[in-house]
């Protein structure tokens, strides 16, 4: 939560802004470097949740390596300070530019969503005299239990290589002359907070590595993704995920074979708690059947409830350190739909929010905003964009 000391600097600064809480974020990172190291496991820190540059220093700093999507995040990732030979770059479609920019690189692994990719790729190195490290991205067909919108690993999706497609991507291994084979990868979805599901992965993980090594494919690089979800409900009592279990069902479930090495792929779960979105309150408009908060923050600054019906907790924090809204001593509720400025009727962060009576000026917090919320930042209607505001150290 916010202290008076904070809540009274963001009175001064003009809004709308992402606040970044970096001691919890260098606590969380603590946390997630201390349960992993124990395992001898690998963590790279999916970009694609946020590219603060602060946010990156501070992740950086553990060590850990960076899963990438894009080939700007693959030059983001190094500019960083990330070591091209701790870069992991998946994505389903990946450009001839993008490769290539990595095939320079020279960066630790290409995740390849395809037999089609891999054939790309053996023939863009081979035209550099250069051999790509590749593990095969395989959709395991595990059901994450998560959003439809945000599930990854299922026959329906995108995403990876169907696993009646495994025998073609065989062949073609055996037909590359520029590809050196790593491994296997998976990535099942996000905001994962059923812990079975991992064991499940964990179940299909043994039997791939199995089957390839049938094949005559060792593999010595077993990456299962990320995934691992925080309690948007409760960001006060669950800051910091609880890492310790997370890598222990790895732990206990997968069968690593002697030489083998574990990586992971987190992105929410290390940034999601330490930002929220901070805004002030612009008009209370009161209908007929419903309260309207409009804030300043919109879908152009924190996309996520608009584009996957994601819920955030949505604090008051003017009243919480203030005289105002009481009544003999109490606070009065009120329930509100919070909506942002833009022309878009969809354009509302939550409907019945239940919060103290609130003025014009008082400041409201978006919480558990550091994963997927500024680097989704548009400027449809013109906005500016959304600065971001540091914790004092
Ligand atoms: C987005 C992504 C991740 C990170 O997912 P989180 O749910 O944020 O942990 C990991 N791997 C790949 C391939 C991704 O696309």
């Amino acid at each position: 939560m916010f202290n008076t000391d904070t809540v009274a600097r963001f009175n001064d600064l003009e809004t709308p802004f992402y606040y970044y809480d970096l001691n919890l974020l260098k606590q969380t990172l603590q946390a997630c470097y201390d349960a992993s190291s124990k395992y001898n496991f690998h963590v790279h820190y999916a970009m694609k949740a946020n590219f603060d540059p602060k946010v990156l220093a501070a992740i950086q700093s553990f060590g850990f390596g960076a899963d990438s999507v894009s080939g700007n995040e693959v030059k983001a990732a190094i500019d960083n300070g990330f070591g091209a030979g701790k870069v992991v770059f998946a994505g389903v479609g990946k450009s001839d530019k993008e490769i290539n920019y990595a095939l320079d690189a020279d960066i630790f692994c290409f995740n390849v969503e395809s037999v089609q990719e891999l054939g790309v790729i053996n023939d863009l190195a081979k035209a550099k005299g250069k051999t790509a490290k590749v593990a095969i991205r395989i959709n395991p067909n595990v059901d994450a239990h998560t959003h439809k919108f945000i599930t990854t690993g299922l026959d329906e999706n995108k995403f990876g290589v169907d696993i009646w497609q495994l025998p073609s991507v065989i062949e073609a291994l055996r037909a590359t002359t520029n590809i050196e084979f790593l491994g296997i990868h998976f990535h099942i979805g996000s905001q994962i907070t059923d812990m079975e599901v991992f064991k499940t992965l964990c179940v299909k993980v043994n039997e791939l590595d199995q089957w390839f090594n049938d094949q005559g494919f060792a593999i010595n690089v077993l990456n299962v993704g990320g995934g691992l979800g925080v309690d948007y409900y409760r960001p006060d009592i669950n800051a910091i995920p609880d890492f310790e279990a997370y890598f222990k069902i790895f732990a206990e479930n997968l069968t690593v074979k002697e030489g083998q090495e574990v990586h992971f792929e987190l992105g929410r779960a290390l940034v999601a708690q330490c930002s929220s979105l901070i805004s002030r309150v612009l008009f209370v408009k009161n209908g007929q059947h419903k309260n309207f908060l409009i804030l300043d923050a919109g879908m152009t600054d924190l996309i996520r409830p608009m584009l996957y019906q994601a819920y955030h907790q949505i604090d008051n924090i003017s009243s919480d350190h203030g005289p105002s809204n009481m009544d003999h001593g109490q606070k009065v509720m009120i329930k509100y739909d919070v909506v942002g400025p833009i022309c878009e009727s969809t354009d509302r962060f939550r409907e019945d929010v239940l919060l103290p009576e609130s003025v014009r000026g008082d400041i409201v917090a978006v919480r558990t905003a550091g994963a997927y919320g500024a680097v989704m930042i548009s400027n449809y209607n013109l906005r500016d964009r959304v600065p971001s505001v540091y914790s004092v150290e």
